[in-house]
């Protein structure tokens, strides 16, 4: 990062040490233009991307909908509460670990359609059938080939 003092490009870090229980770096720099000292501290961004929809618009992340999702695409399936935990927290990491503001929620829909393939097939078809509502037939039997391919 530029120079707080003299805005210059090249400063160099003196000292490096974790704070906050590991979950922090404290980073001492020194300015190679004017000397001047100054500290910074780096942690990782935990945040969620918020989700674009469709329509453009934006909404938070709803791990409570996620859940919801799940939950109606597994019912009465042979499927315990601890593997779709697993997946929702899959997902999230997943989401967390990009690094991105934004994500589509298209390509969360993907993300729970890869988790749901995984869990029961009956489940992911469900899924499948709401989330994409099947606008193209095509797209349809191509899932349906898929499925009748695995094991
Ligand atoms: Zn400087």
């Amino acid at each position: 990062m530029h120079c707080p003092f003299c805005s210059a490009t090249d400063t160099k870090v003196i000292d490096s040490r974790l704070v906050a229980d590991g979950s922090q770096v404290r980073r001492r720099r020194e300015c190679v233009e004017c000397g001047e000292r100054y500290t910074t501290f780096e942690t990782a961004e935990l945040v969620m991307p918020r989700v674009v929809k469709n329509d453009a618009s934006r909404q938070p992340f709803d791990e409570r909908k996620l859940r919801g999702g799940f939950m109606r695409a597994v019912e009465k399936r042979p499927v315990s509460v601890e593997a779709v935990e697993e997946a929702i927290s899959h997902i999230t990491s997943k989401l967390r670990s990009k690094g991105e503001r934004e994500v589509s929620s298209k390509e969360i829909g993907e993300l729970v359609m890869n988790e749901l393939r995984k869990l029961d097939d009956v489940a992911y078809v469900r899924f499948a059938s709401v989330y994409r509502r099947f606008q193209d037939v095509q797209e349809f039997s191509d899932e349906i080939a898929k499925m009748q391919l695995k094991p």
